[in-house]
């Protein structure tokens, strides 16, 4: 049975009665801080954020066509285009390097562009276009991996590296990639979940339910959940306790019932889970793999570089310390932050999630998800030092003057930031909730299911 008036926090599972009039507002989790945007009528502006996709991917187009920056030494002239910067690492032997540098640069955002075009232009004119389901959790898997603001400061950070050894110049690439960085920022803030309640909500996904319902003769329930859960409890709830499930996808809360074993949501199809299936042991496998794999990063040269019969190998740290004893300071502390400290706090932050999630530590639950909740945000910065080493390869080839080849460290850093990444996303943040108890945090029983702790507050969006 499904409930659409009640919304499972994706973060902690508390169980929220959806609130009337919430359009151009966002909420807030009041006991985990999350946002949810599993609000009917809470999507933003469609216009606007159609609009703002399809002039992304118009200047998409436009830095994959031009190169984004070139290099002039010794009279002789080179440049690097995103794609160019991908085949220099695919001929130089660092295959997997090069595909992922392909996917996160431009494959992924190609995906998520269109997709959310393919989706956006029907659900304008109020029509739920054909395989919405599957459209829209492609948008929401690929989202986290595109990750072209931080090519673009790889982009900046080979600039400054470069501008001390040739004349540098800026192609007609670089600004587009400016201008789609902007976009693509304003374009995240616009939740994707949001679309599955205006999918909901347009008129041909009302059609087929109509048809459906009398098809199988049963009628689609809507009708006042909450009085179930209500019997239930007192005071506030989880989805679990409530013997609901929230859908990992769309965020659709279902009866416990339909949770069992291959049962699949009935709104997007996805696999239900009360929580994700053996989440500690995956996490910690992965970081496991990822602390393997952070020695070989740090000890084995990234690049190798040659000019002129004289060879030079360089190591993540190397190239901090060039810049520190250089004077760009500013510089040496991005790379730093973003190539050493941030793949080490991830590591040690989700360990200690994890760790705390086995033992059923109540500990500080709240500073525990907003930890993952910055774990999850600053995780893919640190690929910044693979675009750099993959920009760096495209631009300096200049024949037996100076040539810069992949290293090792390379395949091993990518690995470790996948790896981090994969890690975050196998961790189910619902566990840091589970051994506190929920009637502690609202002692004082509210009219349906914890309507007053939903805190409303304006969109950024509208
Ligand atoms: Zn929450
Ligand atoms: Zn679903």
């Amino acid at each position: 049975m499904e409930y659409q008036r009640l919304i499972a926090c994706h973060e902690c599972d508390m169980l929220f009665r959806q609130p009337l009039h919430v359009r151009g507002r966002v909420a807030t989790c009041s006991r985990c801080g999350a946002s949810l945007t599993a609000l009917q009528g809470a999507g933003a502006a469609l216009d606007r954020v159609c609009a703002l996709t399809l002039a992304a991917l118009i200047t998409f187009c436009i830095a994959q066509a031009f190169p984004v920056i070139g290099l002039r030494a010794n009279g002789m002239t080179s440049e690097a285009t995103l794609w160019g910067a991908v085949r220099s690492l695919w001929t130089g032997n660092m295959g997997v390097v090069a595909i992922m540098v392909f996917c996160s640069s431009i494959l992924f955002p190609l995906i998520e562009l269109l997709a959310l075009l393919y989706l956006l232009v029907p659900l304008r004119f109020d029509r739920r276009p054909p395989h919405f389901d599957t459209t829209l959790r492609v948008v929401q898997l690929v989202r986290p991996w595109g990750m072209v603001e931080v090519f673009m400061l790889g982009v900046l950070v080979t600039i400054v590296k470069m501008v001390s050894i040739a004349e540098v110049i800026a192609g007609p690439g670089l600004f587009a990639l400016a201008a789609l960085t902007v976009m693509l920022g304003i374009l995240a803030a616009f939740d994707p979940r949001a679309l599955w309640a205006i999918g909901d909500e347009s008129k041909s996904a009302r059609v087929t339910r109509l048809r459906w319902s009398s098809v199988s003769g049963k009628r689609v329930c809507f009708a006042r959940p909450e009085r179930a859960v209500k019997r239930r409890s007192w005071a506030a709830v989880s989805a679990r306790r409530a013997g609901l499930v929230g859908c990992h996808a769309c965020g659709l809360v279902q009866t416990g019932q339909q949770a069992e074993v291959a049962a699949r949501c009935s709104r997007c199809a996805s696999v239900l889970h009360q929580r994700r299936p053996d989440s500690l042991t995956r996490t910690v496998s992965l970081l496991l793999a990822a602390a393997i794999a952070y020695i070989p990063a740090n000890l084995l040269p990234i690049m190798h570089a040659s000019s002129l019969g004289r060879s030079e190998d360089d190591t993540i740290l190397g190239g901090v310390a060039y810049f520190w004893t250089s004077g760009d300071w500013p510089l040496a502390v991005v790379v730093f932050v973003a190539s050493v400290l941030v793949p080490v706090l991830k590591l040690l932050v989700l360990t200690l999630l994890a760790l705390a999630a086995r033992r059923g530590s109540r500990w500080r639950a709240r500073e525990r998800a907003s930890l993952y909740r910055i774990v999850e945000r600053i995780g893919r910065w640190s690929m910044l030092d693979v675009f750099v080493v993959a920009l760096t390869v495209a631009l300096v080839h200049f024949g037996s003057f100076a040539v810069v080849t992949a290293g090792p460290a390379a395949l091993a850093f990518a690995a470790v930031v996948v790896l981090t990444m994969l890690a975050s996303h196998q961790f189910d943040p619902r566990l840091i909730w589970d051994h506190e108890d929920a009637t502690q945090c609202f002692n004082r029983p509210t009219h349906g299911v914890a309507a007053a702790a939903l805190r409303i507050t304006k969109n950024r969006n509208s």
